[in-house]
């Protein structure tokens, strides 16, 4: 019973943490004028979270036949295509974005990307009959208080006009950090991470899987290889706003 309850105080003392930190944005955004993330200029009301110049030096991800090379493999199955917005480089300005868009609260800019993502994927894609964002951890979830890659889904699904399935898989182990392992470690650091859920199936046409960042794909491959153990019904394509190396 006391161990019931100091969990349920401790889920209570993260909620609150978590409306507090939302309160705060909300009021800077009504108290300040918007600004970019990148440059920290006043924007204009049309624009949304990044100024037109700064979007100007974001440098463009390898090409989706690049890419699709460089991860598919025997365990991922029917890989269609891989979409990605910018490339990753040390100091480039998109991780300004990324950060904002992870821990700031900031989930129109995530949608904002997601509409861009979606252009990209309409022109380099066969049609997506629907898209499911990689989930987080629970426990992180309720952390940060939202997925950025469910923002980042729904602002894709206005422009596909394709439905956003959140409940496909489930993460069930909560890994550390990729950002500092090598390659083979990466992969065994995500084995098993994901469980299919036990109320859901997964859909079947062309689904897009979707993320913030990808770099060697390993968590990305997890979530499809987990989903193909099911169906062989589903291609799957990946959609991510940026992955490392530039074209
Ligand atoms: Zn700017």
């Amino acid at each position: 019973m006391l161990t019931t309850n100091r969990s349920r105080l401790k889920q209570l003392q993260s909620a609150v943490s978590q409306g507090a930190k939302l309160l705060q944005h909300l009021l800077l955004d009504v108290v300040c004028d918007a600004t970019c993330v990148v440059c920290r200029e006043t924007l204009s009301t049309k624009q949304s979270g990044v100024c037109l110049e700064c979007s100007q030096h974001f440098v463009s991800a390898p090409l989706p036949a690049e890419l699709l090379k460089r991860v598919a493999n025997e365990e991922s199955g029917p890989l269609h295509t891989v979409c990605a917005l910018y490339g990753l480089y040390p100091q480039a300005p998109f991780f300004e974005v990324l950060h904002a868009i992870k821990y700031h609260h900031t989930m129109d800019l995530a949608a904002e990307m997601g509409r861009r993502l979606g252009q990209f994927v309409r022109y380099s894609s066969r049609p997506v009959d629907g898209i499911i964002p990689i989930p987080l951890h629970p426990a992180r979830r309720r952390e940060r208080g939202y997925n950025q890659s469910e923002c980042i889904a729904n602002g894709i699904a206005e422009v596909l006009n394709a439905p956003v399935y959140c409940n496909v898989i489930r993460r069930a182990r909560n890994n550390t950090t990729q950002t500092d392992l090598k390659h083979s470690d990466r992969k065994a650091n995500v084995s098993g991470i994901f469980t299919l859920r036990s109320d859901a199936s997964v859909p079947c046409g062309h689904m897009l899987v979707v993320d913030d960042v990808m770099t060697t794909g390993a968590t990305i491959l997890e979530a499809i290889r987990t989903m193909n153990c099911v169906s062989k019904d589903t291609i799957f394509s990946i959609g991510v706003l940026a992955t490392t190396g530039k074209q």
